[in-house]
């Protein structure tokens, strides 16, 4: 195989096989030679070396020729792969820092959003709330035997919670409350050791038989006092302390209630 002698015309370096050709500096002006040629000749006029030229844009070289062909054999490839590095690492943190900023973008507005949101549904807890108190009253039920029997039937079960500096359990008229999610009692002392707030739904206090009304107070104080939640709304849950529809309960009897405090105390 042919090995060739380049040259930039101050220097000839070589000899290189094709292989080797592709890494030197090469353009359409350098000369080469080779065993058998008689003169340097331009790299454009050797056929064998055609594959060579064919990549190379007319008029314009690789590198300055004006730089000697030796420095430039070495440095175009560690310069190139560093800048190619400096440019990728640049792109990347480009890419990064733009990735970054779209995320906290989204992120400021999520949170916007969230607390845009829940200050709505705040101001709307708030408004029923306060349509809830407007609505209630003061009556002779006697809400207060139901709290001491909890508190008995907690101790007696080994459960131990500290008694609320304020009781408030008052009738109100939920059922006549737009969006009032709850419409035969609520609690509001949920997760608020120092205080009970319930309020009874007055015609549905009215509608329910004696073990109803044990289920439906005893539900609300488990939710204020246990800070237990409903359990879905299921067929599984049905006869449960926390099953959400008490409503259907026409057919229970003290001994279902009894029963079922007992197994949600149980669970404590
Ligand atoms: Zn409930």
């Amino acid at each position: 195989m042919n090995k060739y002698f380049i040259t930039d015309g101050k220097e000839k370096f070589g000899p290189f096989s094709k292989e080797e050709l592709r890494n030197q500096n090469i353009s359409m002006e350098t000369k080469v030679w080779c065993y058998g040629m008689e003169q340097w000749e331009e790299i454009s006029q050797i056929p064998d070396l055609e594959y060579l030229t064919s990549v190379i844009p007319p008029g314009i070289n690789l590198k300055s020729t004006e730089e000697p062909l030796r420095k430039v054999e070495f440095e175009p490839k560690s310069t190139s792969k560093k800048e190619l590095k400096s440019i990728q690492a640049t792109v990347k943190k480009n890419k990064i820092s733009s990735a970054k900023k779209w995320l906290i973008a989204v992120g400021v507005i999520a949170l916007i959003s969230i607390i845009a949101y829940s200050s709505v549904q705040k101001q709307s807890d708030i408004n029923l709330y306060n349509e809830i108190v407007a609505n209630s009253y003061e009556s002779d039920e006697n809400f207060e035997m139901y709290v001491e029997k909890f508190y008995r039937d907690l101790e007696i079960s080994g459960i131990t919670k500290k008694n609320p500096k304020t009781t408030i359990i008052k009738l109100s008229r939920l059922d006549q409350i737009d969006n009032a999610t709850h419409i035969h009692g609520v609690s509001y002392g949920f997760n608020d050791d120092d205080k009970i707030e319930i309020y009874i739904n007055a015609s549905t206090w009215k509608k329910f038989n004696k073990p109803m009304r044990y289920f439906l107070m005893y539900h609300e104080l488990a939710h204020d006092i246990l800070n237990v939640s409903d359990l879905d709304n299921i067929s599984q849950n049905e006869g449960e302390l926390m099953y959400p529809e008490i409503s259907t309960y026409e057919n229970k009897s003290m001994d279902d209630f009894i029963e079922s405090f007992h197994s949600l105390f149980d669970e404590f």
